[in-house]
């Protein structure tokens, strides 16, 4: 309890409050410039199980602002890096870590978790979210940053919710804005003090919460419920989507990702030994312009979408 003596002082905390964090069980969507804030924030505070899933890898664009990784993190998961680093930093929590692109069929993995961090990068993963906690009435946290400025949203069960306000995605365009990892840091900083609060009990108004930290500008809006939102209508249309896309760019680095069926990655390993230089680490083996991911997905570096369809064709099959 030495360790967490700052906190149980605080009287927003105290010892009973140190002891809910500790049964605490939360889920961090993303763990890139918000994810690795809050799952380092969240790990310090003691909050006893933390699961972080990410499908990507770490890229050395992401080092400015994803505090978690390191220079030789460079090509390895994210979810099983950040876990590697949360477990240095605190060993006394447990980690989970899912290497996983998040879709309607493994969902079901957040059901253990009390509460939801939404620190993903497109809308197609927070619609989902959305309506998963609508239906499964969990609360979760939406937090966005772009440039210098980032917004958070807590939805708990039964009020106004990400859809109520929010437009369908109009498809991915891949312009890439900057951002300043003082911006980054600061919202997940926000997120985590809510999602706090929520743990311990306090009431947390579901408000949207607007910060541009150039500027100095902190604004709080009102969301109403809106009576056309579907999930609110209990219309969780988004859990019932088939799987049909098959490829996704992902904007932030221009690769393509292929979903496959899932492969026995021994195998193609030895296959590709006899070709090149084959790297492999927990549930993920790097090959030439290529990752391959245990439950089948494929991230690929190339050119257009077609380009990376032939890799995947070439290297993995059909
Ligand atoms: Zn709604």
């Amino acid at each position: 309890m030495e360790k967490y003596s700052r906190q149980i002082i605080l009287k927003e905390i105290g010892t009973e409050g140190q002891k809910k964090l500790q049964e605490a069980i939360v889920a961090i969507v993303g763990v890139g410039a918000l994810g690795t804030v809050a799952a380092e924030l969240l790990a310090r505070a003691g909050v006893g199980k933390l699961l972080l899933i990410d499908r990507d890898v770490v890229e050395e664009s992401n080092l400015p602002r994803q505090i978690l990784f390191i220079e030789n993190d460079l090509g390895r998961s994210k979810a099983v890096a950040g876990k590697e680093k949360l477990e240095k930093i605190n060993s006394s929590i447990s980690v989970e870590a899912a290497a996983i692109h998040l879709h309607p069929k493994n969902i079901d993995l957040l059901n253990a978790s009390n509460l939801i961090l939404d620190c993903t990068d497109n809308l197609q993963t927070r619609f989902l979210l959305n309506d998963y906690c609508g239906k499964n009435q969990k609360p979760w946290i939406y937090a966005a940053a772009i440039r210098t400025q980032g917004y958070v949203f807590p939805i708990l069960p039964g009020k106004p919710c990400l859809r109520c306000f929010m437009k369908q995605e109009t498809g991915e365009t891949c312009d890439t804005v900057g951002v300043l990892n003082t911006i980054t840091a600061s919202i997940a900083s926000l997120q985590t003090t809510l999602a706090l609060k929520m743990i311990l009990g306090e009431e947390v108004k579901p408000q949207l919460y607007q910060y541009d930290i150039w500027n100095q500008e902190f604004k709080t809006l009102v969301v109403k419920t809106n009576p056309a939102c579907p999930t609110c209508q209990g219309n969780y249309e988004r859990l019932y989507q088939e799987q049909e896309i098959r490829s996704i760019q992902f904007c932030s680095t221009g690769r393509y990702q292929i979903m496959g069926k899932p492969q026995n990655l021994g195998a193609v390993q030895q296959r590709w030994e006899k070709i090149g230089v084959v790297r492999r680490e927990n549930g993920l083996l790097q090959f030439r312009n290529l990752l391959l991911f245990e439950d089948g997905r494929a991230v690929i570096k190339a050119d257009s979408e077609q380009e990376a369809w032939a890799s995947y064709s070439k290297w993995i099959g059909n």
